[in-house]
């Protein structure tokens, strides 16, 4: 039997990073409008240009075997998919064999009807996206969104057994005041919290840097109620953790522009149209539909290694006036958060 050297077979970039993990965006289509992310009016993707269900399954199976130990899926909202609990289960069968974890970040809004199946399927911790707990601002940030369906989904996600980490946008001006209560809130209910800065991709009809909200500021801001301490908590992702004085809850703060995070990146992203992307911030990336059509999951290799070779050494997001309004124009909900 042939032996497989996982030094030749193992991803690992240009500088040296090895890489881990994968984000799948399983669509760019999104029950919800929030104003950093989207455009009020969003054209989304022809069906036909999207992989399918089965085709990503397989191209994850490609990744996991090169040494891919988390997966992350996403969207746009991973939820709205159609039947996208197979996939969860497909992919779910590595777990123990090469794959780590599986997960998913979601809006939440659909948690009720999937909570279950999800947790059935080997997921274990999902990120849920809450940016504000008032039912008229929820509302206002996501261009429409029920807060309650959140809620319960929330609910539905305890019931089944997942723990849940809230990611929410620190947003001047609409959240900023919400931030401390989020933080007792999250604490109370056994959840994580994570903030993350607003960051420039695609336009969304709004300008962000009326919104920018430095996380130094706001953890400062939190530390004179509750001293934060960094810890070494890791959960794979770019969120740095910190121990929150008085409360058991963890707080992790995203930082692209106050504090690049980019040296030990373990990430790469695939669009639901199959397009890698070795970086949020970068417009090169490497497309594996077609070669998958045409050539089956060989063809698929050597783009592999052709996009590890277009990982940067860092995002160059800057925002303010003199920013330009999108540092790339993929949304967020391309590439997957
Ligand atoms: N729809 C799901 C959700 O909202 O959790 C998954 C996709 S969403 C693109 C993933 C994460 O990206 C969310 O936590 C969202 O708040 C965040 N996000 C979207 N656009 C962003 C931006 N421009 N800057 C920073 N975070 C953003
Ligand atoms: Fe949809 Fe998530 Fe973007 Fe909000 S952040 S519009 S929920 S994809």
């Amino acid at each position: 039997m042939e032996m497989v050297d996982p030094a030749r077979t193992a991803l690992t970039d240009a500088f040296g990073r090895r890489i881990s993990y994968l984000r799948i965006s399983v669509t760019d289509r999104c029950d919800l409008r929030c104003r950093y992310c989207m455009a009020e009016r969003m054209t989304f993707l022809p069906k036909d240009q999207v992989l399918t269900l089965e085709e990503i399954a397989l191209i994850a199976d490609l990744f996991i075997a090169r040494g891919v130990r988390k997966i992350r899926l996403t969207g746009g909202e991973p939820l709205v998919r159609r039947d996208i609990t197979d996939l969860v289960r497909r992919i779910g069968r590595h777990l123990g064999s090469g794959l780590d974890e599986v997960t998913l970040t979601t809006n939440g809004t659909r948690l009720v009807q999937h909570a279950q199946a999800l947790a059935e399927a080997g997921v274990r911790r999902i990120n849920v996206s809450l940016d504000s707990r008032d039912p008229e601002r929820f509302a206002h940030v996501t261009r429409g969104g029920d807060i309650r369906a959140v809620l319960d989904g929330l609910d539905a996600a305890r019931e089944a057994g997942l723990a849940v980490k809230i990611n929410m946008v620190a947003l001047k001006g609409i959240n900023e005041d919400e931030i401390l209560p989020m933080l007792h809130w999250c604490d109370a209910q056994g959840f994580d919290l994570t903030l993350i800065e607003t960051m420039p991709l695609g336009e969304t009809g709004e300008d962000r840097t009326d919104h920018y909200l430095p996380l130094t500021d706001v953890a400062d801001g939190i530390g004179r109620h509750h001293p934060l301490t960094p810890t070494g908590y890791r959960t794979g992702g770019p969120s740095r953790y910190h121990a929150v004085e008085g409360l058991g809850v963890r707080l992790g703060l995203i930082t692209p522009l106050t504090n690049n995070f980019c040296a030990d990146c373990n990430r790469m992203r695939m669009t639901c149209e199959g397009k890698i992307f070795m970086c949020l911030g970068h417009e090169d990336h490497v497309d594996l539909k077609t070669a998958f059509r045409e050539g089956g999951p060989e063809a698929v290799e050597p783009l592999i290694d052709r996009a590890l070779r277009l990982k940067p050494a860092a995002h160059d997001f800057r925002i303010g006036a003199d920013a330009p309004a999108a540092a790339v124009r993929r949304h967020m909900s391309v590439t997957g958060g």
